[in-house]
């Protein structure tokens, strides 16, 4: 049976790369398990006067080169081992941009849809006052992620500026511009993958003005993906997603109209029948397009659909979307895979880009952060390409490669662990 526990498949990822580097047994050992971990257990007022108790986690998974950087879930089916691997991922992540910064991921489960507006806050302000202790700018800085917004990015900032008593903007990104954010952060995820998207299709020969893209969720990074696309590359964007499944038009969807179907009723599949055709995810994974963006969730590229994917690039936005047999597949079919945390390392690139924007109490205009973010991506790009080539190995392998080896060198440098 493929293994589809996403701690166990950054783990397996994690020993290819540590049987490549040649590192012992102890150092993988420390870099295999998270430094901390809180589980937290959140009392809410719900609207109707009854009290419900919410389960919440931060998984703190190493700063050796910085203070700790990662998202939060709202989830219904949020998991301590999804936290563990997305927190890993971040470290990885963060390292392979070079930004002075470790790993974390938090998550509640919850399901954000069923909760009013106010029940949002109460449960925003309550996992921040479960964990205000252990996070803050010098220490582990969260930010959004799935079906997390910039509004409680602001609520949960509040909060921990009222638990330590000053305004501590820099303890959480994602935050509205207005009170600390950053220009550019809405669609900092979408945009760099893009750029990524762009330094594929340049290796590969392809001309993204007569590309077709087929994006897995519809959501902040897959909907400004495809925007992006459609808007600085010409490309056609024939399929779109979301949880409840997909949309088809072989001559390019109406990107404006879908937004507002998902908007008025949460879905793209009630978009009007005669421009659009009904799909499923999973026949929206193995259609003919040049570009196959995953911006959903993980484990939707498997040894069992692998072998039918017919995209020649997968740009990876999504957290953990390829399963490690999968991975083997597509490189032996030639399938360029963008791999995670190089494709989506946008967003934490831009959250970094806040901190430092906040410590200076400095605000960049877009233009800036676009073009630091464009040389950021391009060159962590290359660095993997060059890497991939010299060494022979996939462009996930060889990601992990410059990542690892830059966090070991980083634990080794300030004592943590001795190298033979
Ligand atoms: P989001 O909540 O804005 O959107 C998620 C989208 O995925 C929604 O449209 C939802 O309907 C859809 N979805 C949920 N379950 C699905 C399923 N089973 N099949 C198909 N679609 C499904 O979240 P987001 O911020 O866009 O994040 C999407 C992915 O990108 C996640 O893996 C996240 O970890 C990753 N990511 C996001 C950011 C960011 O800054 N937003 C940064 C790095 C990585």
């Amino acid at each position: 049976m493929e293994e589809l526990n996403p701690f166990e498949i950054a783990r397996k990822q994690l020993d290819d790369c540590a049987k490549i580097l040649n590192l012992s047994d102890d150092v993988r050992e420390i870099l295999r398990n998270p430094m901390r971990e809180l589980h937290v257990s959140i009392p809410v007022r719900m609207d109707d006067g009854s009290t419900k108790v919410f389960k919440g986690f931060r998984v703190q998974y190493n700063d050796a080169k910085g203070p700790m950087k990662g998202g939060i879930r709202f989830h219904p089916e949020e998991t301590i081992d999804t936290v563990r691997a997305l927190a890993a991922w971040m470290t990885w992540k963060c390292s392979l941009l070079d930004l002075p910064l470790g790993g974390g991921k938090g998550g509640v489960i919850c399901n954000p849809k069923e909760l009013s507006e106010n029940e949002l806050e109460r449960l925003s302000r309550g996992y921040i006052d479960k964990i205000w202790q252990f996070i803050g700018p010098n220490k582990d800085v969260p930010a959004p992620d799935v079906y997390t917004t910039p509004q409680m990015m602001a609520w949960m900032m509040d909060e921990f500026s009222k638990l330590t008593g000053s305004n501590e903007f820099g303890c959480i990104t994602g935050k509205p511009v207005c009170i600390g954010g950053s220009c550019g952060r809405d669609d900092a995820t979408a945009r760099g993958g893009i750029y990524t998207i762009r330094e594929a299709a340049k290796e590969l020969g392809i001309d993204l003005s007569k590309a077709t893209v087929a994006i897995q969720g519809y959501g902040n990074a897959g909907c400004n993906a495809a925007f992006l696309c459609r808007d600085l590359f010409g490309s056609k964007v024939v399929a779109i997603s979301d949880s409840k499944g997909g949309i088809y038009n072989k001559d390019g969807l109406d990107l404006e109209l879908a937004c507002r179907v998902k908007s008025d009723t949460r879905t793209v599949t009630n978009s009007p029948r005669d421009t659009t055709q009904k799909i499923s995810n999973e026949e929206l994974v193995e259609l003919d397009v040049d570009i196959l963006i995953t911006a959903a969730l993980e484990n939707v590229i498997t040894k069992e659909n692998a072998p039918n994917v017919k995209a020649k690039i997968i740009a990876e936005l999504a957290n953990g979307p390829t399963t490690p047999e999968a991975d083997e597949i597509l490189y032996k079919n030639g399938v360029h895979v963008i791999p995670d945390f190089l494709c989506n390392a946008g967003g934490v690139t831009v959250s970094y880009f806040e901190m430092v924007q906040n410590i200076d109490r400095y605000c960049w205009d877009v233009e800036d952060v676009y073009k630091r973010l464009d040389d950021r991506m391009t060159q962590a790009y290359h660095t993997v390409l060059n890497a991939s080539k010299t060494y022979n190995l996939n462009m996930r392998q060889a990601a992990y490669v410059v990542a690892v080896n830059r966090v070991v060198e980083a634990m080794q440098l300030r004592g943590w662990i001795k190298m033979n």
